[in-house]
């Protein structure tokens, strides 16, 4: 720290000037002329410092209203510093430090808030109340997507799908036909053996499901399943709930990223059963036990056609009816003790 300063005394009610230094000694600033002689002093507290703005002169105003003028601004600094006092607007940012982190701190909170619970509310709102043209309008999209893609026309021999339609409508004869429309295609390499339903009510079963599962309550349990993604709307509120976040990060960062183009393209990625949330799956889960024991079914019947699943397809495959959570071992858990509840 430097013993002295230099720069130039203005005299208190009067124009004249001089050159002078000034000395900090024991947190008392003063001002001394040219033979060592005070011309003002103060504690540091009670002298006005001005802000620091660039190289501009900074002025040390003491109680008599004398002021010190001096160039040497990062001098001043490291005195003012040294006795507990800060510069300028960068002492008060300092100073408010802690609120600027806590605001900080809080947006991130609201945000989080926001994209946690608001986004998924205001899907789930909306996934609602969008008519029907809509539903059957992004449900044919993403059926043509599929059969574009990955699907096959099915080989089942047309009996055993008028077996099986007449097998979900007798065990569940309350849900109204128009409600869902199940419909068969071959998975191919890339599906094998899966199901999936569309907002519609479109529920779409492969060649290669129907001869895994063993038993017509496993075909049952996996319907029940899908038919609970329907009325619960989860393809649609997955995808408004992934666009939403995907333009919420692209208004925040401002970048025109892939994801977004990517979030366009979800819808059909969706019913590849790779995409819905835990609580989403948990959700339709939780709807196939109540669906199967109101038919007088077992619930357990879905957790034996989750095992026959995991076992076809492995672990570890991104294209699967299990590779979303929760983990084909807590489902099975859970469809084995639903069967125990009244
Ligand atoms: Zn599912």
């Amino acid at each position: 720290m430097k013993s002295e300063i230099g720069g130039k005394y203005h005299y208190s009610g009067s124009s004249r000037s001089s050159e002078a230094k000034m000395i900090c000694t024991q947190g008392e600033f003063r001002v001394l002329d040219e033979e060592g002689k005070q011309l003002a002093g103060a504690r540091s507290r009670e002298v006005k410092v001005s802000s620091r703005l660039g190289s501009v002169p900074r002025m040390v105003r003491f109680p008599d209203r004398s002021c010190f003028e001096t160039p040497d601004n990062d001098g001043l600094d490291e005195w003012l510093k040294a006795s507990g006092r800060g510069s300028g607007i960068l002492s008060v940012l300092e100073g408010k430090l802690r609120y600027v982190l806590l605001l900080g701190l809080a947006t991130i909170l609201l945000l989080w808030a926001f994209v946690a619970y608001g986004i998924p509310s205001l899907a789930k709102v909306a996934a609602h109340q969008l008519p029907r043209d809509f539903l059957d309008e992004a449900s044919d999209f993403t059926l043509e997507t599929l059969d574009d893609l990955v699907l096959e026309p099915s080989e089942l021999e047309e009996d055993r799908r008028k077996e099986i339609r007449s097998l979900v409508d007798a065990t569940f004869p309350w849900k109204a036909e128009s409600d869902y429309q199940l419909l068969f295609r071959r998975g191919g390499e890339d599906l094998g053996a899966n199901a999936f339903a569309l907002p519609n009510g479109v529920i779409v079963f492969t060649d290669e499901l129907v001869g895994l599962l063993e038993s017509d309550e496993e075909i049952l349990a996996v319907f029940a399943h899908e038919y609970g993604h329907v009325v619960e709307r989860h393809s649609l509120r997955q995808f408004l709930q992934d666009s939403a976040v995907t333009v919420l990060s692209f208004l925040i960062i401002g970048e025109a990223t892939d994801t977004l183009q990517e979030a366009l393209n979800a819808l059909p990625a969706i019913f590849l059963h790779g995409a819905y949330s835990r609580e989403f799956e948990t959700h339709a889960d939780d709807y196939a036990f109540r669906m199967l024991s109101e038919a007088g079914l077992s619930p357990k019947s879905l957790g034996d056609a989750l095992r026959r699943l995991e076992e076809e397809h492995g672990m570890g495959d991104d294209m699967q009816y299990f590779s979303t959570h929760p983990p084909t071992e807590e489902r099975i858990r859970r469809a084995n003790e639903a069967e125990w509840l009244p």
